[in-house]
């Protein structure tokens, strides 16, 4: 199974913001779509970094309230590991587990898809497993 798979079925498309957007509108934006990151995109939609909650329970723990002032480009994470639709979800996985994110961005011909968060593959490997689960209950049955 791909990356592109998931992406399939839980939808293309990422929540981006600019590099000047505040760490307060970021905090609402993350609650209001329900998400743990978003992207930092330039005018021209150039990836510049990655803000995650984790970023900013940092930067509050650093600088107290005023960080919630501060502009996306003070705290993200510049150099963003991407994936491409084809890359098999269980490599995604180790690379998530390894460099200890949760998120990533997928790429096409160099431009912004989408973004697979553990979650997702979480989701996708419950499925697989309660399928295998199934199907060996029914070989049990019809022996
Ligand atoms: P997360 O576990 O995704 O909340 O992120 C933990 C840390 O890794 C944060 O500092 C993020 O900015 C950073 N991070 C998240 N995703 C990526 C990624 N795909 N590439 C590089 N850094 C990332």
């Amino acid at each position: 199974m791909t990356v592109g798979r998931i992406l399939e079925r839980k939808g293309y498309g990422l929540e981006t913001v600019s590099p000047s957007t505040t760490i307060a509108a970021i905090s609402h934006h993350l609650n209001d779509q329900g998400i743990g990151a978003v992207v930092i995109v330039d005018d021209s939609g150039r990836l510049k970094g990655i803000v995650s909650e984790r970023d900013i329970v940092r930067a509050l723990a650093a600088h107290g309230p005023s960080a919630l002032d501060k502009p996306a480009h003070e705290i993200m994470t510049a150099n963003v590991i991407t994936a491409t639709e084809d890359e098999p979800v269980d490599e995604i996985m180790r690379l998530m587990t390894e460099s200890k994110f949760r998120h990533v961005p997928i790429a096409r011909d160099g431009k912004l898809v989408g973004l697979v968060s553990i979650g997702d593959l979480v989701k996708h490997r419950i499925t697989e497993l309660e399928k295998e689960t199934e199907a060996f209950r029914a070989y049990i049955r019809a022996a």
